[in-house]
Order: C-alpha cells, then sequence, then structure tokens
C-alpha cells in the first residue's frame, strides 16, 4: 500500500510538472525575429524583384496590364445656356422647363407641360431686368443629405439648396439670420436671401407635400408667391418645413409631392423687396413666422467646407445681440466671412436659436482648416481659434475673459 501511494505521488508529481513547463513555455515571450541581412555577396534580385517585374511588364508570355487613356486637355465643363435675363422680358412659354438647366435630381423632376395654368393663376407681372454682376462661379458639390458627421448625432444637414450650384445658392452675408441689415434699416431676418435674376429654378429642398403656392401667404403681401412644403421628416418628433418667397412663378399645387431637387417655382420680386432674390426659410415644430431657424443649419454644406455656429455672451453670460463677428484664415490672415450675432425681440415674431446649438450666429461654407473667430464686444477684441471640419458644425464660445481683479494695473 506504501509502496503505491509513493508511486502515485511520483506520477502526480511528474504530471503538475509537466503542466507547469507547458504553461511557462506558452507564457514565455516568443523569441525574436531574427532578422537575416543581407550580405553583400547575397543576390540582389528579391530586394527589388517586384519593381524590376513591374518595370518589365511580367514578361512576355504574361497578361498586360490594362491601360486607360488618359485625357491630355483640361477637364472642361459643359456649357449652358445662359440664365433667362439680359434685358428681354420671360415668356410665360418659356416657363414651363427648358430655360435652366437641370443640374441635379433629372430623374426626379416631373416633366410636365408648360404650367400655363399655374402662371395664369398667380398673374405674376414679369419685368425684365438689366444684369450687372459678373457671372457667378461653379460651386463645388454639395454632400449627400440627410448628413449627420456630428459624433453625437447632433448635425441634422437634411437639406439641399434651393437654386441650382451655378446660382448664387449661398445667403446673403450682409443680412443673415436673425439680423436686421448693414444699416439696421431692415426687419429681422426670419431667413436667408439667394439673390439671383428673374426666372432662375427654385427647388425643392427636400421631399414632402406642398401645402401652399400662390400669393397671400399667412394674409402678408410682403412674401409675394410662396411655395411651403411640410416635409416627410420631422426633428426630434417635430414636423419641419420649408418656404420660397418672392417666386416670379409657381411650378407646384397645393397638396402636390415633391421631391428634393424638384422644379417648384422661378426667383422674382413679388411681394416686398429691394430685388429678384429667393427668401428661403426652415421652419421647425410649427409653421409660424415665429419658429424659423437658421437655414444654414440644415443645408448640407459643400464639399470641403464646415459651417461655424456660436455663442458671444457677456461677463453675465448674457447673448449679446447685434455684434459684429468676423471668420479669419489662420493660414492667409485674410477676412473668409463676417456676420452679425441675433437680434431678439422676445415677441411671437421672434427669431430663434437651433433647438440643437443654442447659438447666436452662425457662419456657413468656410473652407476646412484653422480659422480664427473675432468678435467686437464694445470695442473689446474677443477670438477663438477653432479648426473647422468638412460637413459638419463646429461650434464656438465667445466670452470675455473674466477679469480677476486682483492684477495691479498701471
Ligand atoms: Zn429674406
Amino acid at each position: 500500500m506504501q509502496r503505491s501511494g509513493f508511486t502515485a505521488f511520483v506520477l502526480v508529481l511528474l504530471v503538475v510538472a509537466g503542466f507547469i513547463f507547458l504553461l511557462w513555455s506558452n507564457a514565455r515571450p516568443a523569441p525574436e525575429l531574427r532578422v537575416i541581412v543581407p550580405t553583400e555577396n547575397a543576390p540582389t534580385e528579391s530586394v527589388s524583384g517586384w519593381e524590376q517585374i513591374l518595370e518589365a511588364g511580367f514578361g512576355e508570355n504574361s497578361t498586360p496590364l490594362p491601360t486607360i487613356a488618359i485625357p491630355t486637355g483640361q477637364y472642361i465643363p459643359p456649357t449652358l445656356p445662359p440664365a433667362s435675363v439680359g434685358g428681354t422680358p420671360i415668356a410665360a412659354g418659356d416657363l414651363g422647363g427648358g430655360t435652366n438647366p437641370e443640374l441635379f435630381s433629372v430623374a426626379a423632376t416631373p416633366t410636365r407641360p408648360p404650367a400655363t395654368l399655374a402662371l395664369l393663376a398667380t398673374e405674376i407681372p414679369l419685368t425684365a431686368i438689366s444684369v450687372t454682376r459678373a457671372a457667378v462661379a461653379w460651386q463645388p458639390p454639395p454632400l449627400i443629405p440627410p448628413l449627420s458627421r456630428d459624433p453625437l448625432g447632433r448635425d441634422h444637414y437634411y437639406f439641399l439648396r434651393p437654386v441650382d450650384s451655378n446660382a448664387t445658392n449661398r445667403g446673403l452675408f450682409y443680412y443673415p439670420y436673425g439680423s436686421d441689415g448693414p444699416e439696421n434699416q431692415w426687419r429681422i431676418h426670419a431667413g436667408i436671401d439667394m439673390p439671383n435674376d428673374i426666372g432662375q429654378t427654385v427647388r425643392a429642398a427636400g421631399s414632402g407635400l406642398v401645402t401652399w403656392s400662390g400669393p397671400g401667404f399667412q394674409n402678408t403681401s410682403s412674401y409675394g408667391n410662396v411655395v411651403l412644403i411640410e416635409h416627410d421628416f420631422g426633428y426630434n418628433g417635430q414636423p419641419v418645413y420649408t418656404l420660397y418667397a418672392h417666386l416670379s412663378a409657381v411650378l407646384v399645387f397645393n397638396g402636390q409631392r415633391v421631391n428634393a431637387g424638384d422644379a417648384i417655382g422661378l426667383v422674382g420680386n413679388s411681394g416686398r423687396v429691394t430685388g429678384p432674390h429667393v427668401h428661403f426659410e426652415v421652419r421647425y415644430s410649427e409653421n409660424a413666422y415665429g419658429k424659423t431657424v437658421n437655414p444654414v443649419l440644415w443645408m448640407v454644406p459643400y464639399v470641403g467646407t464646415g459651417v461655424i455656429a456660436g455663442r458671444l455672451t457677456d461677463r453675465s453670460g448674457n447673448l449679446v445681440q447685434d455684434a459684429d463677428i468676423t471668420i479669419r484664415s489662420y493660414a492667409t490672415g485674410l477676412t473668409i466671412d463676417t456676420t452679425a450675432t441675433y437680434i431678439f425681440q422676445g415677441t411671437g415674431v421672434d427669431v430663434n436659436s437651433d433647438p440643437v446649438w443654442g447659438e447666436n450666429f452662425v457662419v456657413g461654407d468656410v473652407p476646412v482648416g484653422r480659422v480664427e473667430v473675432i468678435a467686437n464686444l464694445n470695442g473689446e477684441r474677443i477670438s477663438r481659434l477653432i479648426n473647422v471640419v468638412e460637413g459638419t458644425t463646429n461650434f464656438v464660445e465667445l466670452t470675455p475673459a473674466l477679469s480677476t481683479g486682483g492684477e495691479a494695473s498701471g
């Protein structure tokens, strides 16, 4: 009994020792890889073998690499017929389509008979205007909506711009959303203006249902001919609307479904305007004048650009109104754009900060890269350096440095 017990003990010892050895050998770091350095006598062909094979074209019996013709000339964009301006009144027959290039969503644009019915119904006199402005440059392509690259999903770039890429499709920088214009002479702006020639196609910024088409929108003549779209989608469970005002012609009817990019009207100067443009609004949660938000935070940015939104507050943390904001390139020192902070009225026709950002200024179409955001607060210069990222809202807080009071002053 004692002897067999001893043998068992030795066996168990051996098994345990073997197990520990296995554990140890596995836990040990792998032996270092030995780097074999080719000696001077070593053949060199293995070093640059692939390059040589590529250069030789895989030899005579190999399959040739496919080649593509490389264009030698510069790319020339297709030429477009000039916009229907230049002193000639637009004939009603020209308005049904064809005077302006269909630049996007061609398939989605309904082919329709000339829109004589809509034109007769609105009876908008079309006046000739002379063009003094230089031809607008092409824009880079827009990113594809809906877009929200923000890691927290805060962005809501749901819309395309309401006019084509070769039209003026940026908001007038001197009359941005929430401002009252350069001489403080205009009403607080509830949208953005895109000055374009009469007859320029106005397009649906997103898909939805036309719920207004024509004059007399919400019992005011100021807006002239209006198209209002209630969109198929909302935000945070609330409906979203877009509004297009001062149209010379309306190409859709109430109850019509439209897709993003569909032609819905033509730029005009109906209503209270100083010149032909489309006034574009985004209304959030309710179709009311007091429920607008800044459209620049809802239209998808162009490739290579981002949006800056920010808050300018005073030392007490209150939003500062009607203060100048300058965006300057850090690399070149040149001014990229300027704007002014929102003027809140505290009434039912107020402009609003975005439900996400709580901003009081926005600048769109800012090229990516480092920029300095500068505010002039009663002569005091406040600035922040930020990096503008493509296709996102880049938020910046501007507030005066808190005075410590402890520093000696000379
Ligand atoms: Zn406007």
